[in-house]
């Protein structure tokens, strides 16, 4: 198997040539290293390999590699991209740099109000569900600009835009459709006169799709690790149904 290190660089190599014919310079697409289920030491080995932004899906799992690779703590930003209960902001709030699930005001206020005096905002996304599909979190799209709206009021966190986790598609095509409905939604706020720069889409299946469309951020984990086993999790996180068989 090929060793973290070759993954990134092959992977790097996806997202410049994606960049390339989206005509987008390689330095507009952000990656955003999702190591759910993987040790704190394939995230040091991707930080060697020179990335410095981490995803996890679960509050607890991310606090414990937070810990672990504290000795990196200010050259690393950790992202939450899973699913957030109201009783679970605290930490996120005072540990994290960025949530890319924010799927309801309360959640958003919480973590302004939980947000450390000493520490930067809080840096945040709204998670759309922009498939409509019924079983998943998310904004419906109707939902999402009056939540911008009073999200971007908040004194301790600041909006930077839109999150999704579209259904799989199997052509780049049907791939496109929801990314191009999460680009649409994010210039319809800016229309509105919120400074929003992140459109957080795209994973190891469909980067391809959405940085055509207009991805700031893509979250690429199977692709730089491998195949997670099932996570023994009570809640399956979002989207993650079909974890052994994503390539
Ligand atoms: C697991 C996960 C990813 C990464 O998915 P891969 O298919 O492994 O690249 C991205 N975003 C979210 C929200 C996830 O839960």
């Amino acid at each position: 198997m090929a060793t973290i290190p070759e993954n990134i660089q092959q992977l790097r190599a996806r997202m410049a040539l994606a960049c390339e014919q989206a005509s987008r310079p390689v330095h507009s697409v952000t990656l955003l290293v999702v190591t759910k289920t993987f040790p704190a030491e394939d995230v040091r080995a991707a930080f060697l390999a020179g990335e410095t932004r981490f995803g996890e899906n679960y509050v607890q799992e991310g606090l414990d590699k937070i810990a672990v690779l504290d000795d990196l703590r200010s050259q690393i930003e950790w992202h939450m991209i899973g699913p957030l209960q109201s009783n679970k902001t605290r930490p996120v709030a005072e540990q994290f740099d960025w949530v890319h699930s924010v799927d309801r005001l309360k959640i958003a206020q919480r973590l302004s109000d939980q947000r450390p005096a000493h520490l930067p905002p809080l840096q945040l996304c709204l998670q759309v569900n922009i498939s409509g599909e019924a079983t998943k979190s998310g904004l419906t799209p109707d939902e999402v600009p009056d939540v911008a709206r009073a999200v971007a009021a908040l004194p301790r966190v600041r909006l930077r835009g839109l999150m999704a986790i579209p259904e799989p598609g199997d052509s780049l095509d049907s791939q496109r459709q929801p990314h191009h409905a999460l680009a649409q939604l994010l210039q319809q706020l800016q229309a509105q006169g919120l400074a929003l720069d992140t459109l957080s889409m795209g994973m190891s299946g469909d980067l391809e799709a959405a940085i055509l469309e207009g991805s700031t951020m893509v979250r690429v984990g199977s692709a730089i690790f491998g195949q997670r086993q099932r996570h023994a999790s009570p809640t399956t996180p979002i989207g993650q149904s079909d974890d052994t068989s994503t390539a």
